[in-house]
């Protein structure tokens, strides 16, 4: 498998050097910066710490090879899934996971292109949810516009990885299983073990670098957004390629395609954009400058795009949850500066007609919202990318940790 190849950016926002120190002991803040995966209860926060010892304050950063400016004679074959995909072309291949689901054979379609030039291989997931319709077209248009002549490395997309949840504008399995929390699955385990072990084996590792594409879930809607462990700096310098798009810092949860991948020495992140079951051209866009920005950076083609100015990156984020049942009407969209104190949103008991008025905790960008919507007391609302200059601590804060509680998980996102 090649390198990951990467130019070195302006590194703006490099994280790869920062310490991790044991979180501060603000209480307030460890409460609030605590994100459960479980979005329609109110369960006691669950605070995880990095081990201080996670990352030494003194290793220098891991060197990544330049794989495209050392790849050296001609582009090989690319073998996928029982095809040999000569380079310079592009093949629409079909994967299935299982012989046969429900009794009734699935396949899902596997976009490669190999280009005529060596270099690493990128792969891009969506669907995984099977109701995150964002991702999928962002690996279509991503997909169709790669000219294979000119392409160094080969990039290969799933656009619908989850076909039967997608089939039935599910996020879920027809199990009700979440299969992000599966990887990277069992052969002889269950449904989603077993389609996750397929996806893995037969193309996963096939990938030098991964971008896995989701939404937010339950009528919640995200910024565009990379989530990514910054602690590791194969990764950091992964997002360091997408130009203008927010970074927040995310330890991956245990069965995330994103956690198993970069276990297995992919590095990958996840990209959030809009909310489910809807098409949103906007942040459609948003993800395909995006990774197009990437292939740029990561040198696999030349000037597709470049997109300059980073945005910052948020190394803490905090959820504002609903203390009151009601109808909640936001006050705020995504990308709203806020202050701490500004008001959110109104929740309104449609009974009473009281109402009860949110407030940013933190200085901050709105990077997720619930829609408006009917909520119960705990339900997460608004998501603040909280502003810092303390890197070197705040990397220390997991904001999406939990662990798998059984077959029925929810999460905020991926
Ligand atoms: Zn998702």
């Amino acid at each position: 498998m090649a390198c990951l190849a990467l130019l070195l950016l302006p590194v703006s926002l490099l994280a790869s050097e920062a310490a991790v120190v044991p979180v501060d002991a603000d209480p307030d803040v460890q409460e609030l910066t605590t994100v459960d995966s479980d979005s329609r209860s109110a369960e006691t926060p669950v605070v995880e710490e990095v081990p201080a010892d996670t990352v030494a304050v003194d290793e220098p950063p891991v060197p990544l090879a330049d794989a495209v400016v050392t790849a050296e004679g001609q582009a090989a074959p690319l073998l996928l899934l029982d095809a040999e995909i000569m380079p310079g072309t592009a093949h629409r291949l079909s994967w299935a996971a299982t012989e046969l689901f429900e009794g009734v054979p699935v396949s899902t379609p596997v976009l490669a292109v190999n280009g005529a030039m060596p270099g690493p291989t990128l792969c891009l997931t969506a669907a995984v949810h099977g109701d995150e319709l964002n991702g999928i077209e962002m690996v279509r248009r991503v997909l169709h516009e790669i000219p294979p002549s000119k392409l160094s490395g080969a990039v290969i997309g799933v656009p619908i990885v989850n076909v039967q949840g997608f089939r039935r504008g599910s996020r879920y399995l027809p199990d009700r299983r979440d299969l992000n929390r599966y990887f990277p699955g069992k052969l002889n385990g269950s449904a989603a073990a077993r389609i996750a072990h397929a996806l893995f084996t037969d193309i996963i590792t096939h990938c030098d670098a991964l971008v896995d594409l989701h939404t937010g879930s339950f009528e919640r809607a995200n910024l565009p957004q990379i989530r990514a462990d910054l602690r590791n700096p194969d990764v950091v310098t992964l997002t360091q390629g997408f130009g203008s798009m927010v970074v927040l810092h995310s330890k991956p949860t245990t069965g995330t395609l994103r956690h198993a991948a970069t276990l297995a020495g992919i590095p990958a992140v996840t990209v959030e954009a809009g909310g489910p079951s809807q098409l949103e051209l906007a942040e459609v866009k948003h993800g395909v400058k995006g990774i197009e920005t990437l292939l740029t950076t990561l040198g696999m083609l030349k000037k597709k795009r470049f997109w300059g100015d980073p945005e910052p990156v948020y190394y803490r984020s905090s959820w504002v949850r609903a203390d009151n049942g009601g109808i909640l009407l936001a006050d705020v969209s995504l990308g709203s500066t806020v202050r701490k104190g500004d008001l959110l949103g109104t929740i309104t008991d449609p009974m009473s007609n009281q109402s009860t008025k949110l407030y940013s905790p933190y200085a901050g960008r709105i990077i997720g919202l619930a829609r408006n919507q009917v909520v119960m007391p705990g339900f997460a609302t608004f998501h603040v990318g909280i502003e810092t200059d303390d890197v070197l601590q705040e990397v220390a804060h997991d904001t999406e940790q939990k662990p798998i509680t059984g077959g029925y998980v929810d999460a905020m996102s991926e």
